[in-house]
């Protein structure tokens, strides 16, 4: 059994629901426990990326195969002044800095790679602006932030126990994009935090950036959540299932026939959910 909590699943509407969201989704519900809360949360401050349509089309696939919130599902895009008021706390503590940076010029100059696969930033804005005039996004001054902190922050994975943060290893990430004001980081920490999210349930594709968030959660005294991190779907090579790989899009199972339920009980979404639940805990979706 697992003891209740609260978890949330959390997409980004960039493309339609596929298997790998279907495998979130289930873990998330299944994590929150007897008597616990499972929330679902729309991540769309990509204005570009995440389309109303895409979101509505989530929302209704979400709906059909019988995954529901329960509470109002929050929508990030409807929350940005919330960001920002975070965003002032830290730059007011002396945390960020404006960089004014372009993609290419960080490519061209980076050298290290984060634990995420990101560039580090090589920090040429660090101690004041170089190309002063462009629209600037914020990054954290990690070195800062860890001497604020007294180390590197770690967090507690389910299974596994106490794991060590890599923070220091990622360099002065972004938390606000030029380009939508804020970021992912950002957004997600206030989120958790904000909706008293205890266990945060997300793919392993993510299990490194559990190093930054639990820098803005300390950074912000919000709490520490537990995590636990799930076996993705791979392709035959072994890759990251994509939402480009149309064969596993809910909507084509659904319009060949496929019913809610043959869905859940996907042989890869069974796959992923039994190697990352407790024995017993997947009894079909
Ligand atoms: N919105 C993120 C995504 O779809 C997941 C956020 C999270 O679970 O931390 O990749």
């Amino acid at each position: 059994m697992t003891p209740p909590a609260t978890t949330r699943f959390a997409p980004s509407p960039t493309g339609f629901l596929h298997l790998g969201h279907v495998v979130s989704g289930l873990y998330s519900r299944i994590m929150a426990g007897e008597g616990g809360r499972f929330l679902i949360r729309i991540e769309d401050i990509d204005t570009t990326r995440c389309t109303p349509e895409l979101t509505a089309a989530l929302r209704e696939d979400l709906e059909w195969l019988g995954l529901s919130s329960d509470e109002p599902v929050r929508r990030q895009s409807r929350h940005l002044p919330e960001y920002q008021v975070v965003l002032k706390t830290l730059r007011e503590r002396g945390l960020l800095y404006p960089c004014f940076c372009t993609r290419r010029e960080i490519a061209e100059a980076a050298t290290q790679t984060a634990p995420d696969g990101s560039l580090v930033y090589p920090g040429m804005c660090r101690h004041g602006p170089v190309h002063a005039g462009r629209e600037p996004g914020w990054r954290l001054d990690m070195a800062r932030a860890l001497e604020v902190l007294q180390g590197v922050p770690g967090w507690h994975e389910i299974g596994h126990g106490r794991v060590a943060g890599k923070a220091n290893a990622f360099g002065d990430i972004v938390l606000a994009r030029r380009d939508t004001g804020v970021s992912y980081h950002l957004c997600v920490t206030h989120d958790d935090a904000l909706e008293g999210v205890t266990t945060v349930t997300r793919g392993r594709d993510l299990y490194e950036a559990t190093s930054v968030q639990r820098v803005l959660q300390d950074l912000m005294g919000w709490p520490e959540p537990t995590y636990a991190h799930h076996a993705l779907i791979l392709d035959s090579e072994g890759h990251k299932l994509s939402k480009r790989d149309g064969a596993e899009g809910v909507r084509v199972l659904r319009q060949g026939g496929w019913r809610a339920r043959q869905v859940r009980e996907h042989p890869l979404v069974r796959q992923a959910l039994e190697a990352s639940l407790p024995t017993g805990a997947y009894s079909g979706g």
